[in-house]
């Protein structure tokens, strides 16, 4: 159908003006099929503006609720949907918005096993995940079926976005990192700070080469990495080269399976010798054995929700601060996931203490499995 309705007609006048987009880029745009993962800080205004611009088909992948904490940069969500899974959330913002967009949700975490299902049959990904499974998943998923992935990242003030698209000439996000970083090694979600406008405006910039993608206009950033660095307030920007021997987009391999790379922030899976499960903790607890709990969380956190008694010292502290750590007693060490508090128990068994351990899934799975009554965040 290439008519216009009357709605659409006055809707979208100021893009049909346009020259370089005009009437054919609507046209693509209305014809054109994105799928979104995460419909949090990054996926929320690429959401947004692509449901007003236009695109016809949207599918929104998220496995989370909406939390009070999430509201300040997940501008899909409102105050009164907390608690509502975020798929919910956002296909009300989005159908209110455009009732000519149609929203596809999927439930769940997009992880290697899913991937290519999930991914196929969409014109192109924009990736707005946090974490490296679902980034290497939504990276080797767009490789092997020949579709452009969207790549946006947040750190604190800093801001990167490029296209991933071998299939048009550029490299893929293997080609630069090809390997996760080891569990730990670098910040969990919960302690990194972030303004809202940081993710706001990274996903808008997805949002815009998702549209450039589709209407087939101007210079896309495949093979370039813009960075953003909101202090200075610079955009900088780095020319990327395709990896010949990378081990995904080399020839002969874009088809291979897609298997599980890297640490979801939560700790998850298999539980070791070196971790203790919460309700486990919650029985020693309430039995008084005697040992210590480290909480490892910043202070921000720690306001937030506490399980006294415990000692506290920040993980980036515990170098300086190990000292304080009792080695007479049993110490379990929680964070709010169990991946920080994962870091700081090998920290310390390497230095001697040998009666340590993890407390799998930190504060959140305590507030899940053992009391309601303590806030997550
Ligand atoms: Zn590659």
């Amino acid at each position: 159908m290439n008519s216009w309705s009357a709605d659409e007609a006055a809707r979208y006048a100021r893009q049909l003006a346009l020259p370089e987009f005009g009437p054919a880029g609507q046209h693509k745009l209305r014809a054109a099929r994105v799928l979104l993962i995460g419909a949090g800080g990054l996926g929320s205004p690429a959401a947004m503006y692509l449901a007003a611009a236009g695109v016809g088909s949207l599918g929104i992948v998220d496995p989370d609720e909406v939390e009070l904490s999430n509201l300040h940069r997940q501008i899909l969500h409102g105050t009164a949907d907390a608690g509502r899974p975020k798929v919910d959330s956002a296909r009300e913002t989005l159908t209110a918005a455009s009732p000519h967009v149609r929203v596809e949700t999927f439930r769940e975490r997009f992880t290697a096993a899913n991937a290519l299902d999930l991914a196929r049959g969409w014109d192109l990904v924009v990736d707005g995940s946090d974490n490296f499974p679902t980034r290497y998943a939504s990276n080797d998923a767009c490789v092997a079926l020949g579709i452009p992935n969207v790549y946006g990242s947040v750190w604190r003030f800093e801001g990167q976005v490029s296209v991933f698209a071998p299939h048009l000439g550029g490299p893929c996000y293997r080609c630069l990192n090809p390997q996760a970083p080891a569990a730990g090694s670098v910040p969990g979600c919960a302690e990194a700070g972030v303004l809202g406008v940081m993710p706001g405006l990274v996903g808008t910039l997805q949002a815009l080469e998702a549209i450039k993608l589709i209407a087939g206009l101007g210079d896309l950033l495949t093979g370039r990495l813009l960075h953003i660095d909101a202090i200075a307030m610079k955009f900088r920007e780095f020319t990327l080269r395709c990896d010949p021997n990378c081990a995904r987009c080399a020839d002969g391999r874009r088809q291979l399976p897609i298997e599980a790379e890297g640490e979801f922030c939560e700790a998850s899976g298999i539980m070791t010798n070196d971790e203790i499960s919460v309700t486990e903790l919650a029985a020693l607890r309430g039995a008084a054995d005697a040992h210590v709990l480290l909480d490892v969380r910043e202070p921000w956190e720690l306001a937030v929700a506490r399980l006294d008694p415990c000692l506290t010292i920040p993980m980036g502290e515990v170098p300086q601060r190990t000292a304080e750590v009792p080695r007479d007693v049993p110490v379990y060490v929680l964070c709010h996931g169990g991946v920080r508090s994962g870091t700081v128990v090998e920290f310390l068994r390497g230095r001697g203490y040998a009666n340590v351990r993890n407390v799998r899934g930190g504060i959140a799975a305590w507030s899940a499995e053992v009391d309601a009554a303590v806030p997550t965040y």
